[in-house]
């Protein structure tokens, strides 16, 4: 997009605000009420109406709305652009219901993949909206690495769109915690961005201090399964005067990628040993291709 493409844009788009906020303001009419407003219409819902709108124009003139992958400019805020949005690639059913990875076809009822029942995971559930590439990669790098928070709500809502099944059994979501050392330099734990946003969004209880890491790990890539398990056992734990939380509890965890799955299973472990009673894992985003249903 040129800068003067993006001008007019820009001006033809407040030019539209502006109409609607005075619309809004002078005559009391709510054009986004399709006609049903004026039986609910009183002097305070005209107020708080007036006044939000006016909070929204004057945010999108400090702020203008971009493209939360690639800052194309747009119309509206926490938004992708038509390119970004092409470049998602969803996780979508059928699922192996325990790894919550793609099957090849749908058996028509609940079914676990080869994979899952060769090696079964130590949690019970795990489900992520998007395969690990293009822009949802590019989304979990941004809150990851580059604190853009901004990425927040619209991954808010794909989180509670893969997680429908698994939020209606929560009890209390749990985030994957950091270790103390890479929490003092990146100064925010990105898991437990998604894990409020989640509960703010459902009502849940989130508990960032049941869960505690003990230990940096190193990476899981190119380890075998045994080495895996090796490198993270013992690198969570449960605060001892948090255990009467979670005890006979169905726990959420959330993290904001699934990579091998070591991370999450002991985490699992730990919240089992301590007596959950299910472990459900939620992320944005899994590498995972599909597999067959058999060995
Ligand atoms: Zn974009």
């Amino acid at each position: 997009m040129t800068t003067g493409i993006l001008a007019d844009d820009f001006g033809c788009f407040y030019g539209k605000k502006l109409k609607y906020f005075a619309r809004g303001v002078f005559s009391g009419h709510d054009p986004t009420a399709h006609g049903e407003v004026s039986e609910r219409m009183d002097a305070g819902w005209i107020g708080i109406s007036a006044v939000r709108r006016a909070l929204a124009w004057t945010g999108d003139l400090i702020v203008p709305p971009v493209c939360i992958a690639c800052r194309e400019a747009l119309s509206a805020h926490h938004a992708l652009c038509a390119d970004c949005w092409r470049d998602v690639s969803f996780i979508r059913s059928p699922l192996c219901d325990r790894m919550g990875i793609p099957l090849p076809f749908d058996t028509g009822v609940t079914t676990v993949s080869a994979a899952a029942l060769a090696e079964p995971p130590d949690y019970d559930r795990a489900r992520a909206a998007a395969h690990f590439a293009g822009t949802a990669r590019r989304m979990v790098h941004g809150l990851k690495y580059s604190d853009r928070q901004e990425v927040r709500v619209l991954l808010g809502t794909w989180l509670q769109t893969a997680g429908h099944d698994l939020l209606g059994d929560t009890h209390l979501i749990i985030p994957v915690p950091m270790s103390r050392r890479r929490l003092f330099w990146r100064t925010f734990n990105q898991a437990a961005i998604l894990a409020h946003e989640i509960g703010r969004r459902t009502g849940l209880p989130v508990s960032v201090s049941t869960l505690r890491r003990r230990r940096a790990t190193r990476p899981q890539v190119g380890l075998t399964r045994a080495q895996r398990r090796d490198n993270m056992e013992g690198a969570f734990a449960i605060a001892k005067r948090k255990r009467v939380r979670i005890e006979g509890q169905n726990i959420l965890l959330i993290d904001d990628v699934i990579t091998t799955g070591a991370t999450v299973n002991a985490c699992a472990r730990a919240l089992k040993r301590a007596g959950a009673h299910r472990v459900d894992v939620l992320a944005v985003a899994m590498v995972a291709g599909e597999v067959p249903l058999t060995p």
